[in-house]
Parts: C-alpha cells; sequence; structure tokens
C-alpha cells in the first residue's frame, strides 16, 4: 500500500519544488539555482576551474543500517570535495543526482539534504541543481562538484621526486576501523568513548579542505598531493606511478590513533596494517622538498590538525618500502587498498 510519507504520494517535480523551497542556490555567483534546465554562475578571473564527480551506490559505498540519511547527505558531499582539496582547491558548486527507490521515504529526503547542506554551508558551496531518478532497487548518489584555484598553484598526483619528503594529516585507518565496528566485526573490547571516535571518523569524515588552503596559500613547495580515500599505500602509490619511483615509510612515524590502537589491542602489526589498508579517510597525503620539512611544521603548528612525516620518496620504481621498529624492511603491495574491480 502505498504511504502518504512516500514518493509514490510526491511526484518528481513537487519533490523537486520541496528540495529548491529549502534550499537557498542563488548567491552573487550562481545568478540561477534549481528551476531552470540549467544553472547559471559565473568564475572568478585569474582562478582555474576544477570539476570532479563521485558517486556513491547503496550496499557498495553504504549500508543505510549503519549510517543515518543526514550523516549519507554529508558523507556524499565530503567525499566529493575532499578531491578538491586533494588540488589545493576551493570548492564553491555542486549539482546532485538522485536515484530513488519509489519506497523511500521523504523524511528520508528532507534529511538527506540536511546532511548536505550542513556541509554546504559549512564551505560556502552552492547547490545548484540536480536530477531526480527512479532507482528500481537501491539507492544512488552522484555529485559533480566544481572548485577553483589559482592559475599557477595545484597540486597533482606526479610531481614528486626522489628526495621528496611524505607527509599525511590526521589518522588514516581510523575510517576503516569505525566501520568494522559497526559492522560488528571487531570483537576485541574496546571503550565507549574510543569506539565512538572510530565510527564517527567513518560516518562524519572532515575534508581537509582548511589544511589544503594552508598549503596553497604559503609558498611552501609542495611537489604532489591526494587524498586518501583507498588505503595510503595504495594512494601512496598513485604519487609514485607516472615518474617510477618509490617510497621508504617508516613504522614509528605512522600516526596511530589511540582509539586505533585500542582497538587493535595495542599490537604494533594490526594497528599498522589498517593505517597503511584502511580506506575513507580523505586524509591529505602529499610530498615536499626535504628543504620545507621545518617550515612546513611551523605552518601547521598553528592549525589544530595534526600532520605526520611519514618517509620520503626513492628512485627504486613502484617499490614501497615499510621500515619496521626493529630495522627490517617490508615490501608494500600498493594494491591492498580497495578496488571496485578486483576479483575476490
Ligand atoms: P530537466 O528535465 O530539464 O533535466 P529537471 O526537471 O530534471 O529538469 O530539473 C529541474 C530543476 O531542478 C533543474 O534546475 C535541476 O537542476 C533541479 N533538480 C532536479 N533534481 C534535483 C535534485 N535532486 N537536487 C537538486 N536540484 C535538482
Ligand atoms: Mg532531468
Amino acid at each position: 500500500m502505498k504511504k502518504a510519507t512516500d514518493l509514490n504520494h510526491l511526484n518528481e517535480f513537487k519533490l523537486i519544488e520541496r528540495i529548491r523551497s529549502r534550499l537557498n542556490t542563488n548567491s552573487p555567483r550562481v545568478k540561477k539555482g534549481i528551476g531552470d534546465d540549467c544553472a547559471i554562475f559565473s568564475t572568478l578571473p585569474n582562478k582555474i576551474q576544477l570539476i570532479s564527480t563521485d558517486a556513491l551506490i547503496e550496499s557498495i559505498h553504504f549500508d543505510l543500517k549503519t549510517i543515518s540519511p543526514k550523516q549519507l547527505g554529508g558523507k556524499a558531499m565530503a567525499a566529493n570535495i575532499s578531491d578538491i582539496a586533494a588540488m589545493g582547491g576551493t570548492p564553491y558548486l555542486a549539482v546532485i543526482s538522485l536515484g530513488l527507490p519509489t519506497s523511500t521515504s521523504i523524511n528520508f529526503i528532507d534529511k538527506l539534504y540536511l546532511g548536505l547542506q550542513t556541509i554546504c554551508n559549512s564551505y560556502r558551496i552552492k547547490l545548484a541543481g540536480g536530477d531526480t531518478v527512479t532507482s528500481p532497487k537501491q539507492l544512488f548518489i552522484n555529485i559533480c562538484v566544481l572548485g577553483e584555484a589559482s592559475k599557477n598553484r595545484v597540486f597533482c598526483r606526479e610531481g614528486a621526486k626522489p628526495g621528496d619528503q611524505i607527509f599525511v594529516t590526521g589518522n588514516p585507518g581510523d575510517s576503516a576501523m569505525g566501520l568494522r565496528i559497526l559492522m560488528k566485526k571487531n570483537k576485541n573490547l574496546i571503550s565507549t568513548n574510543h569506539k565512538n571516535i572510530l565510527i564517527k571518523k567513518h560516518l562524519e569524515p572532515t575534508p581537509r579542505i582548511k589544511e589544503s588552503r594552508l598549503l596553497a596559500k604559503s609558498k611552501l613547495k609542495v611537489t604532489s598531493m591526494i587524498d586518501v580515500s583507498d588505503g595510503l599505500t595504495q594512494d601512496l602509490g598513485h604519487l609514485c606511478t607516472k615518474d617510477k619511483l618509490g617510497a621508504n615509510l617508516y613504522e614509528d612515524k605512522l600516526p596511530i590513533s589511540n582509539a586505533l590502537n585500542s582497538a587493535c589491542m595495542q599490537k604494533i602489526h594490526t594497528s599498522t596494517k589498517w593505517v597503511l589498508q584502511g580506506g575513507e579517510d580523505y586524509e591529505l597525503l602529499f610530498t615536499i622538498k626535504p628543504e620545507d620539512v621545518k617550515k612546513l611544521k611551523s605552518l601547521f603548528l598553528k592549525a589544530d590538525t595534526v600532520i605526520s612525516h611519514i618517509g620520503e620518496i626513492t628512485r627504486h620504481p613502484n617499490k614501497i618500502t615499510l621500515i619496521k621498529r626493529n630495522g627490517n624492511r617490508v615490501s608494500l603491495k600498493p594494491e591492498t587498498g580497495f578496488n571496485h574491480f578486483k576479483r575476490k
């Protein structure tokens, strides 16, 4: 039976009108937001434009049993703007396509948009349009985000050279452990406080826009950058491939959070694995010329985000080596992170 609260009762146009009426889409830069065939917006002179898109599909990227609609909206937007952060840019505009099963409740959509809007407001992004279609079974969300950067200050994946020093923000590995806890697969005794920290990292990631702006506005010689979405080792591999480089990582320098450490029962070997292989952290991984390391550290003293100096780029093609605390060297496989088309 059709419920008055689900989409059977509200056609596509009424739904779009409902979304429009709740969003403030116009701004000095967005002449026309939701309501026409296209949005109209202007770009700033002396800036280059960045564009990126990311899709989330129910049961691949999220499980509605473990994430609330508001968190889902927030996370979808955060994951998208993280790509703009990874290039040193500022996001300013987004459009969203939704594939909705007809059983989706209007309340769900309202909350999803609340999450989207909250992140958009925090980063001054205008949600200027989208598309709404029915999906036979699973929910999907696709966001396209636009950003801008100064013409000669964009950070790319390629650009690192042997000797460049590797840094990462925050605590990679926490998000993946948060997911494991949500899926009730971590049987270790862990305090509620640590559990909540890890779960929040997974459900409500912070895109590193502020940290990226700090780097972009500085004169530091940042030579390459990527956001960690598929695991630190795998994403580090992306910084190395183009120029056939390698990297050394130091186990004792990896930023293992107290929460992750306790979820791994203080077993260093296990927490190292989570830091290197976990996904969906949206931390920034970047390289910098050795002479700028000191300046970088003092720049981040003022920020409330921790950065860690975890290794250096080498000339060994595609060889990522972990130097263990006992001095042993272990070769890491970059492909240990997430890969959609990997054979199981
Ligand atoms: P068209 O059929 O020309 O693509 P639509 O009816 O799909 O137009 O969309 C009408 C307006 O509503 C457009 O401005 C579009 O950007 C906006 N829109 C559609 N779906 C969404 C959505 N899920 N979120 C935000 N804006 C939307
Ligand atoms: Mg349409």
